[in-house]
């Protein structure tokens, strides 16, 4: 059998390939794929924003049926029975489970020294096929899978990943756990999310189910906002409609309680001059965590004194522990219906139309440009 992939010969030079498809292994599974999301760090890749090993096979944003299953699997990782014909996703990063970090720090799997992902690799990785832009993937034993919830659209699958990311942002503002006493986010405190693409979409559906009371949505595109509210925003803030940073600064504390600002502050624009407003925005004793900048998108300055006399909490987020997962895709199941998830997918692309949606999304003309082999 033979899969029709995209690959990434080069930044900037996308290609496509028929590529055998290997005899499934005892643990591995068989995914025939439905859709892949074409992300952000999709693009920069493109651009040549990363140290790669190239050819690369693309796609870690993807949900499929399983077309079939070695002889040892017969759960997914939660332990639910898991079949031919299963709607499933699969988690892109895979540690090693060797490594000091692994051994040390096994709450933080990201930290991982050997930490590979599926949509970043070698079309020659392990001769296994794992990017998510292909007819097939072959998922190895050491990959978290998960089945999706019954009667889920196989289609939400490939948006468990970019929510397993905004979710873990907002799990980092949790920390250390004290709501009550404003340490820690929790019910009915007061959230602010820079940036309303895909990822802060995603985080403020997570902040509305996790009972967030005020959730602000900042962003300068007024379409953005607008759908931002329809995923649980309270507040949108549109930068645009200010004269300067420190009116904007000033109109975002305005709208939080007692005009201090929000208590927690999630930046998932990606842009630097983000991060330094974020620090402006938090209330005192606040905590910032930034997500947006997976890729390097360039530097801001940052006054240490600010951190200090704010006494601020600052964590970087990056991706989520496999079992993040089950989060999201539980988080997908309730909020099915309630928040447009949908609406993300605003342009469909079949494999061969694979450039176009790499420059849909480049281009910041769709939410989730989509890539879907089996046709659209
Ligand atoms: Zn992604
Ligand atoms: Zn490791």
């Amino acid at each position: 059998m033979k899969s029709n992939a995209l690959v990434m010969e080069a930044p900037g030079e996308l290609a496509h390939r028929e590529i055998d498809v290997p005899e499934p292994g005892a643990t591995d599974v068989l995914v025939d794929v439905e859709l892949g999301g074409v992300c952000g760090s999709d693009v920069h890749m493109n651009g040549g924003g990363m140290d790669l090993e190239f050819p690369v096979l693309p796609g870690h944003e993807f949900a499929g049926f399983v077309e079939e299953l070695g002889e040892d699997v017969a759960a997914d990782s939660k332990g639910e029975p898991i079949g031919v014909g299963d709607p499933v996703t699969v988690v892109p990063g895979i540690v090693c489970g060797e490594c000091w970090y692994c051994n040390n720090v096994p709450g933080r799997p990201t930290t991982c020294e050997n930490r590979d992902v599926y949509g970043f690799l070698n079309v020659d990785y392990r001769q296994r096929l794992h990017g998510g832009f292909s007819e097939y993937v072959l998922a190895d034993g050491r990959a978290s899978i998960y089945r999706l919830p019954d009667g889920m659209d196989v289609e939400l699958g490939a948006l468990a990943e970019p929510l397993a990311v905004g979710a873990r942002a907002l799990e980092r503002g949790f920390r250390p756990g004290m709501p009550d006493a404003r340490e820690g986010f929790g019910i009915g405190k007061s959230v602010a999310v820079q940036g309303a693409g895909p990822i802060g979409l995603l985080t403020i559906a997570a902040a509305n189910a996790a009972g967030a009371g005020q959730i602000l949505a900042i962003d300068a595109i007024g379409e953005r906002l607008e759908l931002a509210e329809r995923f649980g925003a309270t507040d949108t803030v549109n930068f645009g409609d200010f004269d300067g940073e420190e009116e904007l600064i000033r109109g975002v504390k305005e709208l939080t309680s007692g005009g201090v600002g929000p208590d927690l502050v999630i930046e998932a624009a990606g842009v630097p001059a983000a991060v330094t407003q974020g620090i402006e925005f938090v209330r005192d004793g606040g905590t910032l965590v930034e997500v947006g900048h997976y890729a390097y998108n360039g530097e801001t300055e940052l006054n240490p004194t600010r951190l200090v006399q704010k006494d601020l909490n600052i964590y970087g987020s990056l991706a989520y522990p496999p079992n993040e997962f089950e989060t999201a895709l539980s988080l997908l199941d309730q909020l099915d219906g309630e928040v447009p998830f949908d609406e993300l997918f605003n342009y469909r692309a079949s494999l061969a139309e694979a450039e176009a949606a790499y420059e849909k999304q480049a281009a910041g003309e769709a939410y989730r440009a989509t890539i879907h082999p089996g046709g659209v």
